[in-house]
């Protein structure tokens, strides 16, 4: 790539030799600064669903040797909390200064990955940008909307400037930034670059400074909370529809429901609504995981009473344990 003297950063070492101070001027590149790849708010109104594979085997593992990714898995995936969010449209961000040195679009959204794969067999990454940066440095930005690419080969952009919008084009399943990184060619983790082989930790974050509280790890997230007067299942929390049918005093039901991503096998759940008294009036305990699951869903809910709902706060809780501890809690509530 072609380096531009206005993109380096230098800076100078003072090295003491022997009894003399000399004042060596180095050149010493450094890494680059990310700021966030998507206009949204970590923990939010978006999770990190998958990192980098580190594990070259067959096996895989984040960065904390933990279950959020999948095998060969090269980036980080943002994800949006329903396609109703995608609707309304997230703009996909350059996550530092550079040159546009790629783009793609025209490719269609869709869930390719549930019908029909070979349909994006060689543009998996679907409609997408890709960036240079200073000292080989590169980003590229995947699955984005059709139709809404803001850049062209050539352009010159400044960190936080539109790409585009976040989609469902090439091999996804929901809507979601894949974001990778490349230093000299090669895949890098913003997480953890340099980290040194066989540890669950060290490396550098590559994240800008401000930004690395709200990307702290976290291996277990609700995702979708909330109440809703029908039946759910995992397609309308996705859909977004779930949050739009908020219970009424008239509603023939009451049903609280939760999504959560990185739950681990063995974990156990339970999701309780009590009524404006205090007294439970559904609870769903879920038996333990069999395995990891990327995303699970649980609802507890009840039918309207004959005498109708009393009015007042209606409390749910959810809660998931390992090992007789609680890993992940979630308290939400309705009132009318
Ligand atoms: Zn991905």
């Amino acid at each position: 790539m072609q380096r531009s003297t206005t993109w380096s950063i230098f800076r100078e070492v003072c090295v003491i030799t022997g009894s003399m101070l000399a004042l060596i001027p180095s050149v010493v590149a450094e890494n680059v600064r990310l700021k966030m790849p998507l206009a949204c708010d970590p923990g939010r109104t978006c999770n990190i669903q998958n990192y980098v594979d580190i594990d070259s085997s067959s096996a895989e593992k984040d960065y904390k040797c933990g279950t959020l990714t999948y095998d060969g898995h090269n980036g980080t995936d943002f994800r949006l909390r329903s396609l109703d969010a995608q609707r309304a449209g997230v703009n996909v961000l350059a996550s530092a200064s550079g040159r546009v040195v790629r783009t793609r679009d025209g490719v269609p959204d869709g869930s390719f990955l549930k019908s029909a794969p070979e349909a994006v067999r060689d543009i998996e990454c679907g409609n997408g940008v890709i960036i240079e940066h200073p000292d080989h440095w590169e980003t590229q930005y995947c699955h984005m909307a059709k139709g809404s690419l803001q850049v062209k080969p050539g352009d010159l952009v400044k960190a936080g400037q539109p790409l585009g919008q976040v989609g469902l084009s090439g091999l996804t399943e929901y809507p979601h930034l894949h974001f990778t990184v490349r230093h000299q060619g090669r895949i890098a983790d913003p997480f953890a670059y340099g980290r040194p082989s066989g540890t669950c930790d060290g490396g550098e974050s590559l994240w800008d400074p401000s930004l690395r509280e709200q990307l702290a790890y976290q291996e277990r997230a609700v995702l979708n909370a909330g109440f809703t007067s029908s039946p759910v299942t995992m397609d309308i929390i996705e859909d977004g529809n779930a949050e739009k049918k908020l219970p009424a005093i008239d509603s023939p039901a009451i049903v609280a429901f939760i999504r959560a991503i990185g739950l681990k096998a063995g974990d156990t759940q339970r999701l309780a609504v009590t009524n404006p008294v205090g007294n439970v009036l559904a609870e769903n305990r879920a038996v333990p995981l069999d395995k990891n699951k990327a995303q699970v869903m649980l609802f507890a809910g009840r039918k309207r009473p004959v005498g109708g709902w009393d009015q007042g706060v209606y409390k749910a809780t959810y809660v998931v344990e390992r090992d007789g501890k609680v890993v992940l809690k979630k308290e939400f509530e309705l009132s009318f």
